[in-house]
């Protein structure tokens, strides 16, 4: 049986368990192209993961590994739909797998939201982490309280980003142009808002409880939104830890630190406010919830009409992301993802899909290499059913030329393992884990010297 080749668009962890797995086939065997629009691989574990949580990002040495196996190639600025195709892409493989995450953020829908100041937490955690698309952000953080919208794991990182002390950035690959102005900032204090209650919000317990490790951080709570101790039994495991720690923090008072987060719950913004039509945030309104429990179980949020102003100069929103559709594949718009069944895309022969675009923003990184075994299953079952024996694909240095014609900026793997040494080389001084290029022509100024000195 031939060689099969597989194009994966989309280098994050979907992407690269996926490659993992179809590496590991044996029969028939597969070799795997990734392509990503920008010049690294990785997706959110170098773009989205916070700069202070290095031993999630350690993650890509697993993909390191996957990425050294005989039969991967990566290739980066490659856009799909910009530079190459989805119908040139299956000329040339016996297969397609999507794995592109959710790109946008899920909107408010809010008077206001597009106020100086109003933050999308998708393009302030690209910019701290030095996302070419994000770099030039420039959030003002002149003010000393901002507001965070969302009960989420995004929502508490990007609140302790805004508290983080000099000498808890400096160790860390956030961005030069982030680290400057996070350590200029005049924030001091981040109220983080939840629409429902501490029962209901979506942390998880290991990213609330290191909150209790940032040494002068004041974690506060209002005692009355806490549920009473007596329910505790009642509640799932996850969700009672969660309770807990909300109960401890509500009962040591307000603290004695020099920063403060508070959660604040039972919050819906109603609008975010400032002068005129388009002057920069100066607050946002909020609406007091209380809970009702609907016919199927679920806690819903059920605004009282009761309204409470809160000032700030920054306000981030962070209440989840959403896929965007790729040029010539299906798109669901009310769920932001690729329609499929088990990982096979629905009306399509050799389009598959994987990650968060499949499945929607949820889950932690671990939950894509279940999702892409999924999907990878389905694919090999496919080729083994022998349909594609006959079919002419392209070699893998046809698909080279075509792209280095197509693509003047290319970056292969060696590309990518020089401006990986470059920045790790560059950290070093600092004791950081890399210090990040972000701009593509520097990007190509050190994929063009490593193919100099080949
Ligand atoms: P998320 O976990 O889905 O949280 C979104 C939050 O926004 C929820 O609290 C939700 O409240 C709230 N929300 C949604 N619509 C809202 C509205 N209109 N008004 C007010 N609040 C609203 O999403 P995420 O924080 O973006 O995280 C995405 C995924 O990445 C999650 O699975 C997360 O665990 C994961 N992640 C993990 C880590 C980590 O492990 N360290 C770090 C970052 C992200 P409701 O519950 O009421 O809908």
């Amino acid at each position: 049986m031939r060689t099969h080749a597989v194009a994966i668009v989309g280098s994050g962890p979907s992407g690269f368990y996926a490659a993992g797995a179809l590496l590991d086939a044996e029969d028939p065997p597969v070799r795997v192209d990734m392509f990503d629009r920008l010049a690294t691989p990785w997706g959110l574990v170098r773009a989205g993961v916070a700069p202070d949580h290095p031993k999630i990002k350690s993650v890509s040495t697993q993909y390191e590994k996957i990425a050294a196996q005989p039969g991967f190639r990566f290739f980066g600025h490659v856009c799909l739909g910009e530079d190459v195709t989805v119908d040139e892409l299956l000329e040339r493989y016996d297969a397609v797998i999507y794995a592109v995450g959710s790109q946008t953020e899920r909107r408010l829908g809010i008077p206001g939201e597009d106020r100086l100041g109003s933050l999308a937490s998708v393009d302030f955690v690209g910019w701290y982490n030095g996302h070419p698309d994000y770099a030039d952000l420039e959030p003002d953080l002149g003010a000393s309280r901002a507001v965070v919208i969302g009960a989420g794991n995004v929502a508490l990182d990007v609140a302790r980003m805004l508290l983080l002390t000099e000498d808890e950035l400096r160790g860390t690959d956030t961005a030069d142009h982030a680290v400057d102005v996070l350590t200029a900032s005049g924030v001091r204090e981040v109220v983080v808002c939840g629409r429902r209650g501490p029962a209901e919000a979506a942390f998880t317990t290991t990213e609330l409880r290191e909150l209790d490790d940032l040494p002068g951080l004041a974690v506060v709570v209002d005692p009355a939104q806490v549920p009473d101790a007596a329910g505790d039994a009642d509640l799932p495991k996850a969700t009672r830890r969660n309770v807990e720690l909300f109960r401890k923090w509500a009962d040591r008072g307000d603290g004695t630190g020099d920063r403060r987060m508070e959660f604040r719950f039972l919050r819906s913004p109603v609008a975010i406010l400032g002068d005129g039509e388009d002057g920069p945030v100066t607050g946002v309104e909020l609406g007091i919830n209380r809970l009702e429990t609907d016919d199927e179980g679920r806690v819903r949020p059920v605004d009282t009409g009761e309204r409470e102003t809160l000032e700030c100069g920054v306000l981030l929103r962070a209440v989840g992301y959403r896929g965007v559709a790729l040029p010539g594949v299906p798109f669901d718009e009310a769920t932001g993802t690729i329609p499929h069944t088990e990982g096979r895309i629905e009306g399509r022969e050799r389009e598959y899909v994987v990650g968060w675009i499949k499945r929607g923003p949820t889950g932690i990184i671990g939950t894509n290499r279940k999702d892409a075994n999924e999907t990878v299953r389905g694919l090999l079952a496919d080729l083994a059913a022998g349909t594609r024996e006959d079919a002419t694909i392209a070699s893998a240095e046809e698909v080279e030329q075509w792209l280095s014609q197509r693509c003047p900026d290319l970056v292969d793997l060696d590309g990518w393992e020089a401006i990986d040494a470059h920045e790790r080389a560059a950290g070093q001084d600092g004791g950081r884990p890399r210090r990040k290029v972000v701009d593509r022509t520097a990007f190509m100024a050190l994929v063009r010297e490593q193919a100099r000195a080949q």
